[in-house]
């Protein structure tokens, strides 16, 4: 977590920091308690080399990346989706905790450092989310969450880098590939965004992959071959009901 200078020292007396886990006030200079940090589920076993998602010993793949082709190139969400990662991101998107974000997003970064070494992405760009949502909930959670991931690489971040530009609408009752298009439709990259050679995709939860592939679809559009993602949490996987 490094040392924090004099004024951010003072900032985190006056306005304390909430802790993720159990939301009370963090220690100063910290931004989660140690022992609720030892809380956080990270996944324990073997990932599947494409998503990441837990799979058995036995498997290089998952279920999902051994029948889908993804159009990005390889991801990791690092802790697993149970109740009280639920919670958490639950209260950093609709009550608006969003330094439950940057703190997540900073722990992520750190507990993913040997695969985003290996990913070697030039720039991040957070998953957008469209003007209407926004309004709502007045700042973009991947946004919170990639800000301390690009400070953590030392590469730029892109938080306009991709565009969402209608409402998709309610996506619960479509299947993946029809969300997934539903989203290639509303997302367009940005026509200033520098066409990188490598980029990693920022978002809270990753699922299906049916947004990471739109995303990577729209920046393979734009020039950028290779297309990685890191998100707090990944859901699914062999451990549906953990
Ligand atoms: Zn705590
Ligand atoms: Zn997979």
């Amino acid at each position: 977590m490094g040392l924090h200078n004099a004024g951010e020292f003072v900032l985190d007396i006056l306005y304390p920091r909430r802790c993720p886990v159990c939301h009370g006030p963090a220690p100063a200079s910290l931004r989660i308690c140690p022992e609720c940090r030892r809380k956080l589920p990270l996944v324990p076993g073997k990932r599947c080399a494409k998503c990441g998602k837990p799979v058995h010993e036995s498997e290089v793949l998952c279920d999902d990346c051994a029948k889908t082709k993804h159009v990005f190139t390889r991801g990791i969400g690092v802790y697993i989706y149970n109740d009280l990662m639920r919670e958490s991101i639950v209260m950093m998107k609709y009550k608006g905790r969003r330094e439950y974000g940057e703190t997540l997003g900073m722990l992520a970064a750190e507990e993913a450092r040997e695969y985003l070494a290996a990913f070697r992405p030039e720039a991040v760009i957070p998953i957008p989310l469209h003007r209407e949502r926004l309004r709502k909930r007045t700042y973009n959670q991947a946004e919170a969450i990639a800000e301390p991931v690009a400070k953590y690489l030392g590469v730029p971040l892109h938080p306009d880098g991709l565009i969402r530009r209608a409402s998709t609408g309610a996506m619960k009752e479509l299947s993946a590939a029809e969300r997934a298009k539903n989203i290639e439709k509303a997302v367009f990259a940005n026509e200033n965004l520098p066409v990188y050679r490598r980029v990693l995709l920022v978002d809270d939860i990753y699922t299906t992959g049916a947004t990471m592939d739109a995303a990577a679809a729209v920046l393979k559009r734009h020039g950028i071959p290779e297309i990685y993602f890191l998100t707090v949490c990944i859901g699914g996987g062999y451990m549906v009901n953990y």
